[in-house]
């Protein structure tokens, strides 16, 4: 049977494109394909409000595990709670409401081992013909252009007797190693927190256990032990100098570029093609409109690797965290914009101007500053 999309990987994106195409063209016929046993494997996905456009509240609020008003920042020269709302997802409930939607069209463990603009052949044999392919098959397949830096993290969620209010989204407050370190905490229910070590590093090497070693050790000395209900890690690449190409193949998700490139954040990028390609028939999915929405991407996604640049190499590793110190004493609107891609010419005004923090190099700075 010739099928109308098959989507290759079963991750946040390719879900939400299924769950997307399945509200808008609830007649086409779909495969969401995924290697593992569940969609989405295991993760917690978290985003700023204003990350969604309003026609995606139906699609996205039925994922929403936990929101906050709110949340707070630390650093070294001082500390602010940012007032914007900020929610997390999670694989599970994806997962759930991903099968209950999707129904017969989710083939679970179904590893993919060929893929073409029209054909997506299963391990098992099994060949899918579809007027559309999507490759979502998540970071490793993105084969960014020049050099790279990564963001790379092991995380313990924890029982825990009494849980804080709000997020921490940044940390920084703990030794500088390894490039810009912080922890992120995320409280998932009263009695339960995510303690999360990150850093934003030049070298993809995680060890893993030495990090959540180091997020246990910082749950300890702030009132969090408790026993270790989940784990999850991850190494995302950062572009410093540029993102490939688009070709005939339709690549969603990080693999695809969709994502920033200075917080590997995801979950934007995803929400917005999913609604362009539900939005018109499988042959006008890379049609004018997703030019125009790639190239949008691609000018905020220019300057995010021009910052990546300056962080990683005009500013000292020990001095990254009064740029991120700095970023984060802008107005919240600034803020909130940066995180979902969608900076007016004065926010990068704001982000890069003004006098610079203590450490940085000038001449590397202004060198690294060009587009
Ligand atoms: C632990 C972790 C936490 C993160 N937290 C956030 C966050 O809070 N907010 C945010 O915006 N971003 C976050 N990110 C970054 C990014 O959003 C995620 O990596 C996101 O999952 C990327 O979505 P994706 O669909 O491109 O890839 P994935 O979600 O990784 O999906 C790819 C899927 O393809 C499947 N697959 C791969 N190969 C095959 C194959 N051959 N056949 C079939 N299936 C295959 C995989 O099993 C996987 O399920 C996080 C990343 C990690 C690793």
């Amino acid at each position: 049977m010739e099928l109308d999309y098959a989507i290759a990987g079963g991750g946040l994106s390719g879900t939400l494109l299924a769950l997307a195409l399945r509200a808008r063209q609830p007649e086409a016929r779909i495969a969401l394909v995924e290697r593992g046993p569940l969609l989405g494997g295991n993760h917690l996905w978290s985003f700023h409000a204003a990350d969604l456009p309003e026609e995606a509240r139906g699609l996205i609020e039925p994922l929403v595990v936990r929101r906050w008003p709110a949340y707070h920042v630390a650093f070294p020269d001082g500390a602010r709670t940012i007032r914007l709302p900020y929610a997390s997802i999670s694989s599970a409930r994806l997962d759930a409401v991903g099968r209950a939607v999707l129904g017969d069209a989710v083939l679970t463990s179904a590893p993919v081992i060929r893929l073409s603009a029209s054909e997506v052949e299963l391990a098992s044999g099994r060949v899918l013909r579809a007027r559309r392919v999507i490759d979502a098959r998540g970071p490793l397949t993105l084969q960014p252009q020049g050099a790279m830096a990564f963001q790379k993290f092991a995380g313990v969620e924890l029982r825990v007797a009494r849980a804080p209010e709000l997020p921490t989204l940044m940390d920084a407050c703990v030794e500088q190693r390894d490039g810009f370190r912080f922890v992120y905490l995320l409280p998932l229910a009263p009695d339960r927190v995510l303690v999360e070590d990150t850093r934003f590093s030049i070298s993809p090497t995680l060890e893993v256990a030495q990090v959540e070693a180091d997020a246990l050790a910082y749950a300890a000395e702030h009132g969090l032990s408790g026993e270790l209900v989940r784990r999850e890690h991850g190494v995302l690449p950062l572009p410093l100098d540029g993102l490939p190409k688009t070709s005939g193949t339709l690549h969603a998700g990080y693999g695809g570029a969709f994502f920033h490139p200075t917080t590997g954040y995801s979950f934007p990028a995803a929400v917005r093609l999913a609604l362009h390609v539900a939005g018109r028939p499988p042959e006008q999915a890379l049609d004018a409109s997703f030019d125009r929405l790639v190239s949008e991407l691609r000018v905020q996604q220019r300057f995010c690797m021009m910052l990546n640049r300056l962080l990683y190499r005009a500013v000292p590793e020990a001095e990254r965290w009064r740029v991120l110190a700095r970023f984060h004493q802008l107005p919240e609107e600034t803020i909130a914009r940066f995180y979902a891609l969608q900076m007016t010419g004065q926010d990068r005004a704001r982000i890069v101007c003004g006098r610079p923090p203590r450490g940085i190099s000038l001449r590397s700075a202004f060198r690294e500053l060009r587009p």
